[in-house]
């Protein structure tokens, strides 16, 4: 989990990173990253993201909601999505771009 990441669809500073297993690749990891702009129309983003325009940070006091909200997010979202050639055009070029760096 990081907040030092910027979304690499918009640019806008990312709330988390989340990495885990693949489940269709061998010692590959699915990473989804939960943009406030980007996730903002997806239902299953919609618990997370309220949680951080009300809470700013995770804190002692609020990490039982953020851990709740982080599961039920994770979990909606458990299936990545399948490469298309586009997409995958899309991220080479953003590599060429450095936008990976
Ligand atoms: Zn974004």
């Amino acid at each position: 989990m990081t907040t030092s990441l910027s979304c690499h669809r918009c640019g806008t500073e990312l709330l988390l990173s989340s990495d885990r297993p693949h489940p269709r690749f061998a010692n590959a990891i699915y990473r989804r990253n939960l943009c406030p702009q980007c996730d903002a129309a997806d239902p299953a983003a919609h618990g997370i993201l309220a949680f951080f325009t009300v809470h700013r940070q995770v804190t002692d006091d609020n990490i039982e909601v953020f851990g709740k909200l982080l599961r039920e997010w994770i979990e909606r979202t458990a299936e990545p999505p399948l490469v298309t050639p586009e997409a995958f055009d899309e991220d080479v070029e953003a590599f060429n771009r450095g936008d990976f760096d």
